[in-house]
């Protein structure tokens, strides 16, 4: 049996672990809650998407082109010189006060009113995800959450152990009935739900939103079960047609936690994003993050902060959107003409569309052909907790130009074809 050689001295040498192995020793000593845990299919192939001869219509990372990098880097330069005592000190756990100041602005827009101290800003709302999961989550707790659903969020969930149960979705969004039966059938079943888990604009992967009519609906549904409602909304403000919908958190406070995050607003690279919470929730999360990172990065929250003082942000969101939307429709444009018996959603702003493979073909099984014919996408198994999904995937316009993307549909037609002969 093979030995760790000790640091020094003349201890005993120590023993592997029993049930370790060459390339893990200590795969005995993982806490049950990692069993679950796996690279996310995304993250899986971005190695390969990311070749420059491929096109990927698999990642979700927004097109920042349009951002006024000169600009931003005057802006960073003369932050540090003016205020990088702080910039690049420890901060506040729950975030600078004047960035959670602005992130109410940020948030009127889709008509949340707010006291800055119901904000804790989070290293991106996957922290979020993350703190409001180890908040609430017991091990074999249900989660409820859309079918399909954000595959960070499902990385989360099953880190924590959670048991998620899906409710359908429709072009409309979460199927208010649907919600009303699975919440009625746990509860006979004596589960406890500890949350409904909802992206209600321009969905990660669905592409479709909520009605404004479904949403007091939802809240209603959710509020009579006693269940609390994570909002998760990276993409509201970015609608291809018309003002936002109102927020649900705008609907109702006590029972809703809302996330918000600058990633694709602005820059993911900063890693900034927020919850708002009712207070004791808030108080608690503050607690959880300032034991998982301590506070969130100062140089990161000021950075944005003095962008969102000094620059358009609003006029940017808006270039943003209309760069979003020609790739939309260049996108649908070529669905339509080289794929017509898929079927797919049309989504009214963000980054992605559902597509429906035709003729009962397998969107995971294609993959290596597709990555082979140099066009990558995600099968629609990663949206899924239980192994659903594979007669669909995720398309994302939000990265490549429209030739790009014309082309990258092209391929992925020639794949489509060749499998039905398969
Ligand atoms: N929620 C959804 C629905 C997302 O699509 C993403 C990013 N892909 C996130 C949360 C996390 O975003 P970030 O941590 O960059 O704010």
């Amino acid at each position: 049996m093979g030995q760790v050689t000790p640091a020094s001295g003349s201890a005993a040498p120590v023993e592997r672990p029993p049930s370790g192995t060459r390339l893990d020793p200590w795969l005995g000593s993982y806490a049950d809650r990692t069993h679950g845990m796996r690279a996310s299919e995304i993250r899986a192939l971005f190695a390969v998407a990311n070749r420059p001869e491929v096109v990927s219509l698999a990642g979700g990372m927004p097109n920042l082109a349009g951002l006024p990098l000169d600009d931003l880097a005057e802006s960073a330069q003369r932050l540090v010189a003016s205020r990088g005592q702080t910039a690049l000190q420890y901060g506040s756990g729950q975030g600078d006060q004047t960035l959670r100041e602005q992130i109410l602005d940020v948030m009127r827009l889709e008509g949340i009113s707010a006291h800055p101290d119901d904000v804790v800003v989070t290293t991106g709302s996957q922290q979020a995800l993350d703190l409001v999961t180890r908040l609430f989550i017991n091990p074999g707790d249900v989660i409820v959450a859309e079918a399909p659903s954000y595959v960070g969020a499902l990385g989360v969930f099953r880190a924590y152990e959670a048991d998620v149960v899906h409710v359908p979705l429709d072009a409309h969004g979460l199927v208010p009935e649907a919600l009303e039966e699975t919440l009625t059938r746990l509860a006979a079943q004596g589960r406890t739900v500890k949350f409904l888990y909802s992206v209600p604009n321009f969905h990660n992967p669905a592409g479709v939103t909520l009605s404004r009519e479904r949403r007091p609906r939802i809240l209603e549904i959710a509020r009579r079960h006693g269940v609390l409602l994570v909002e998760d909304n990276p993409y509201g403000l970015l609608g291809f047609s018309g003002d936002p919908l109102p927020a649900m958190r705008s609907m109702e406070a006590d029972g809703v936690i809302y996330l918000g995050s600058f990633s694709k607003t602005f820059a993911p690279g900063y890693r900034v994003g927020w919850a708002v919470a009712p207070h004791a929730v808030r108080e608690k999360l503050v607690l959880a993050s300032e034991s998982a990172i301590l506070c969130p990065s100062n140089a990161s929250q000021l950075a944005i902060s003095t962008y969102l003082t000094e620059h358009d942000w609003k006029g940017q969101i808006k270039s943003f959107r209309e760069m979003y939307r020609e790739r939309r429709d260049a996108m649908i444009g070529a669905l339509k003409e080289h794929v017509p018996d898929a079927s797919w959603t049309v989504p009214d702003g963000g980054f992605y569309t559902w597509v429906r493979l035709p003729d009962g073909l397998n969107a995971q099984a294609m993959l290596p052909r597709a990555i082979t014919a140099l066009v990558a996408y995600v099968s629609g198994t990663a949206f899924y907790a239980d192994g659903q999904g594979a007669d669909h995937m995720r398309l994302s316009f939000c990265y490549p130009t429209p030739d790009r993307i014309r082309e990258g549909v092209r391929r992925l037609a020639g794949v489509i074809s060749a499998e039905r002969e398969l």
